[in-house]
């Protein structure tokens, strides 16, 4: 340990997605002054190392999602005697669908210091490039793989207004994007494959598209998903619809003074009130 150091502390520090020339210089720094650096997997950290000629002999020590509360009561030990600790994951920023969290709460709740040197993430660089809104997002990490417990989440989909953005396997994108789109057909969609490796690409378009797309095709690497939220149009209902419709026509308001309104007073697309205007005056439910 370097004698000069009296405070110690935990930092996060996020590595490469793919590319090596993603790491900061000073993650580059930290890794060359760190008393001890905790990795996920220590023979897949020492290609990082080699690749930057930096040493790891002897510093680096694992911490997986199976150790990590084990390994919370060694951090805090050596954060307390003043070590840097540097905390890594096998790529991207660590505590993102990865092991981080519990040893993070746990030197807080010790009173202990704990700061980032922050850089890469999947979810951040997924959704950046997708060209969904990125004013108001919810991340939901790796879905369930029980299929009752996905369509719980694709219901609770139905009404969430914020971009989704989630993690998948390439063995599952396809099923997974083929039941989304069953549900939300018109959706706007990003899978973003591979981001800052040589075959990055990501696929654009309505679910259905996106969805049309991977069934024609094997996918291989790594793939985050990236999903429009829901419009309005979405959330109001037919029947919605329908009700202000019908009491626009017990008004006497012609059918085409009842579609603007509706329109414009719902949000929901002109042409969408209009269709159900039409159906409903042909099964003759209204007048
Ligand atoms: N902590 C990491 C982060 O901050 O990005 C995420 C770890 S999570 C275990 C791994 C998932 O991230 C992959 O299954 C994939 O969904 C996504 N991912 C990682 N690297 C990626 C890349 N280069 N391109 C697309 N997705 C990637």
């Amino acid at each position: 340990m370097d004698e000069t150091k009296t405070v110690g502390e935990l930092v996060l520090v996020a590595t490469p997605l793919g590319n090596l020339g993603d790491l900061s210089a000073r993650a580059l720094d930290l890794f060359r002054r760190a008393d001890v650096i905790y990795c996920e997997d220590t023979r897949h950290s020492r290609t990082l190392f080699s690749a930057h000629d930096i040493p790891s002999g002897g510093r680096l020590q694992s911490l997986h999602e199976h150790n990590e509360v084990a390994q919370s009561a060694q951090v805090i030990a050596r954060v307390s005697a003043g070590e840097l600790v540097v905390l890594i994951s096998d790529a991207g920023t660590p505590g993102i669908s990865d092991p981080g969290t519990r040893v993070v709460a746990a030197v807080i709740d010790a009173g202990l210091r704990v700061t980032t040197a922050p850089g890469p993430s999947a979810v951040i660089a997924a959704l950046t490039v997708s060209g969904l809104s990125t004013e108001r997002f919810v991340m939901e990490g790796f879905l369930p793989r029980k299929s009752g417990e996905r369509a719980r989440r694709y219901e609770e989909w139905a009404s969430e207004e914020r971009t989704i953005v989630f993690y998948e396997s390439p063995q599952r994108v396809a099923s997974v994007v083929g039941e989304l789109a069953e549900r939300f057909p018109g959706r706007r969609a990003a899978v973003a494959r591979e981001l800052t490796k040589l075959h990055e690409e990501v696929i654009r378009g309505t679910l259905s598209e996106v969805s049309d797309e991977l069934s024609h095709r094997e996918i291989l690497g790594e793939v985050v998903v990236v999903l429009d939220g829901a419009t309005l149009s979405d959330i109001v209902s037919d029947e919605v619809v329908l009700a202000a419709l019908a009491e626009q026509w017990s008004e006497g308001v012609t059918t085409r003074d009842a579609v603007n309104y509706v329109s414009s007073m719902l949000g929901v697309p002109h042409r969408d009130v209009y269709q159900l205007a039409l159906a409903s005056r042909k099964d003759g439910s209204t007048k």
